[in-house]
């Protein structure tokens, strides 16, 4: 046998290194600014702190750092000699460095070839495509059904055919990505840990690796990832360096999923739309308050899924905290704070299409958004990342979860007012601040004194007090707007950069054969506002208001028909409805009907104007009651003619009209 049970050395071991260095991690807790000057890179086992214990009891123990650490500090007792060679030729940059270092993108790509190279029947590298720079997206894809039924390790085990019982098990499918924000490089260490793992230490992964299918996005930024710097994430915590959060077009990428400006895009989608995952994890390091937590998250909320799958996300979430506690990895929601601490009370995230976990929500996926701590050192939160995902792939391929998963996926994870023929879909959401919980919370007090920069009273954590206690959290949103959902959508040939778009987010569409004169359910835009300066490359509209009508239109061959269907009418009505903030109108797909493109001379216009009013004596009284009720309206000369213009045939029909059609 090759490979020796570690479960008593991994004990012991851990017990040892945690004595000999809970003492040196109390030093690197968040606890003041000399926190965020980072040392040098030391040999690794001296400062390989990596299972220490804080201060504030937030750093734990995880499975994959246990084996991780048997293997690297007793050699050839948890790996027979063979399997030992091959471990320490996958050391990582992480490791490497003490804990100090995130993979760049070369490390990382090489040390992923190398360990595809040495299994390469249970797991795959692949290129998606390639980024804005011009570098390849890699997905490593691990062979989880094989995995389970693996008997040996080596370079020519092909792995045991699969048996007709043993296919037949639901899988559930999870996608992880990393390094979307480079500055925010956990992900990425954690994630070849985790990996490195489930292939050297399967013994230890049986109740999960027969039922799981997992893809981890190595670096999906590989343009921000390749410009390193040290300085970016000014209020963070290491590592010695990273990469830039824009892309090589300067694009956050976590904003991008619905306009797809960036090729990183095009190919998360693009695979994210044809894998049809269950669950989707994507790593971050947090921003904002402090706090004793190393670890927080959000996930998927509860509001987008229909109703019977709500007590199975419930059931995951129970799994996870309690996974993560027995761990000693207590965690909280993503930390948004009603005022400026979270003393103020929190309330739930709600993550629209254009970031990376609602995008998966749109196409069906529950979605986690991992917020490990700045202030933190990074070796611990690449530790909270990897107890995060590690409990994540535990939990979620459970025996009362994955047939669920399976299940539900199938019929489209979306909540439907009803199931009948005509029925409507909420397109917005707003916070209910009338209802809240309390949850506990482990905070430092905080309080105020006089800047050095400006003199004004500048907020001050005060580590040295940590509490614990009950604060209000905000978890519900109710709908504020809501859709009548079509049968199908009508998209003109001409809006070819919508249509590209459908298919790539898997969206079957159809081509109309002749030319057809139909009465269709259209939307004139009747208001809007527009961001003063670019977002992400556009000016986005919002505050959107519509008026619907029916009318007859003109549709050509070769306009597109998109079928609206269970499973993607979540995805469908979030942008095609011009009203939803995330819509493909919001992102300025449509702006061409915005303007108008005829007018007139007043001077000319004028007597044709009185000769009209004449002609409609309604239209006449409507007139002088607007100026009557209207001042500014009455005062203005032009106003009155154009409003005139406006009732006329003369006006284009097609100003704000906006040109995706709906089928009822
Ligand atoms: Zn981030």
């Amino acid at each position: 046998m090759k490979r020796l049970i570690l479960l008593g050395l991994c004990l012991g071991l851990g017990s040892g290194v945690l004595l000999a260095q809970r003492k040196a991690a109390k030093k690197a807790v968040s606890s003041s600014t000399e926190a965020l000057v980072v040392s040098k890179p030391q040999p690794a086992l001296k400062s390989y702190s990596l299972v220490a214990k804080d201060e504030f009891g937030t750093v734990g123990l995880s499975g994959v750092m246990q084996r991780a650490e048997g293997a690297r500090m007793a050699k050839g007792k948890a790996l027979g000699a063979e399997m030992q060679t091959l471990f320490d030729s996958l050391q990582t940059p992480f490791e490497k460095s003490g804990g100090l270092a995130t993979a760049s993108y070369t490390e990382c790509v090489t040390w992923y070839r190398r360990l595809a190279k040495a299994f390469p029947a249970y797991c795959a590298l692949t290129s998606i495509g390639l980024g804005d720079a011009g570098k390849d997206i890699y997905v490593f894809k691990l062979l989880g059904e094989r995995m389970g039924r693996m008997d040996r390790l080596g370079q020519s085990d092909d792995g045991i055919p699969a048996g007709p019982n043993q296919m037949a098990s639901p899988k559930v499918k999870i996608l992880i990505n990393n390094n979307i924000h480079p500055g925010e490089p956990e992900g990425t260490d954690a994630s070849m840990f985790l990996v490195r793992d489930l292939l050297f230490f399967g013994q230890y992964w049986q109740q999960t690796l027969p039922y799981l299918e997992l893809h981890v996005v190595c670096q999906y930024n590989v343009d921000g990832t390749l410009n390193r710097n040290a300085h970016s994430r000014a209020n963070q915590n290491g590592p010695v360096e990273y990469g830039f959060r824009g892309n090589a077009q300067n694009l956050d990428l976590n904003r991008d999923f619905i306009k797809m400006d960036s090729r990183n895009a095009k190919a998360l989608v693009a695979l994210m739309a044809s894998e049809k995952y269950h669950l989707f994890v994507d790593n971050h390091t947090s921003n904002g308050a402090d706090y004793q937590y190393v670890l927080t998250y959000f996930h998927t909320r509860p509001e987008k899924l229909m109703p019977e799958i709500v007590p199975n996300l419930l059931q995951l979430e129970t799994g996870l905290k309690h996974q993560l506690a027995r761990q000693d990895w207590p965690t909280a929601p993503y930390v948004e704070m009603i005022k400026t601490v979270p003393d103020s009370g929190l309330f739930a995230f709600w993550e629209s299409g254009r970031y990376a976990t609602g995008f998966a929500a749109l196409h069906n996926t529950i979605g986690y958004t991992v917020e490990t701590h700045m202030l933190k050192p990074f070796s611990q939160r690449m530790l909270a990342t990897l107890a995060f995902m590690e409990q994540f792939l535990t939990v979620s391929t459970s025996d009362s979860l994955r047939a669920q998963f399976e299940k539900y996926r199938m019929k489209g994870w979306v909540r439907r007012v009803a199931d009948q023929p005509v029925h409507y879909l909420p397109i917005a959401h707003t916070l209910d601040l009338k209802q809240h919980e309390m949850i506990p919370f482990k905070g430092f007090e905080f309080g105020y004194r006089p800047s050095e920069i400006t003199g004004a009273d500048r907020l001050v954590y005060d580590t040295r007090k940590p509490w614990e206690k009950p604060v209000r959290y905000y978890n519900h949103y109710v709908p504020t707007d809501s859709v009548r959902v079509p049968r199908a959508y009508i998209i003109p040939f001409a809006y070819d950069d919508v249509i590209q778009k459908l298919k790539r987010n898997g969206i079957a569409v159809s081509n109309v054969p002749m030319d057809t004169l139909v009465s269709l359910r259209v939307s004139y835009i009747v208001d809007y506002k527009t961001v003063s300066h670019p977002y992400e490359k556009h000016y986005l509209h919002h505050s959107v208001k519509t008026r619907d009508t029916v009318m007859k239109v003109m549709v050509r061959a070769g306009d597109v028909v998109a079928v609206v269907k269970p499973d993607n009418e979540r995805f469908l009505t979030a942008v095609l409805e011009p009203r939803a903030a995330d819509s493909y109108f919001a992102w300025n797909s449509f702006d061409g009907i915005l303007q108008q493109k005829e007018g007139y001379s007043d001077y000319v216009f004028e007597d044709k104007a009185a000769v009209w009013l004449k002609a409609h004596p309604d239209k006449y009284a409507e007139l002088q009651r607007k100026k009557a009720q209207d001042p500014v309206f009455a005062k203005d000369a032009w106003a009155q003619l154009n409003w005139v213009y406006k009732q006329t045939e003369h006006y284009e029909p097609t100003h704000n009209l906006y040109p995706i059609y709906r089928v009822d």
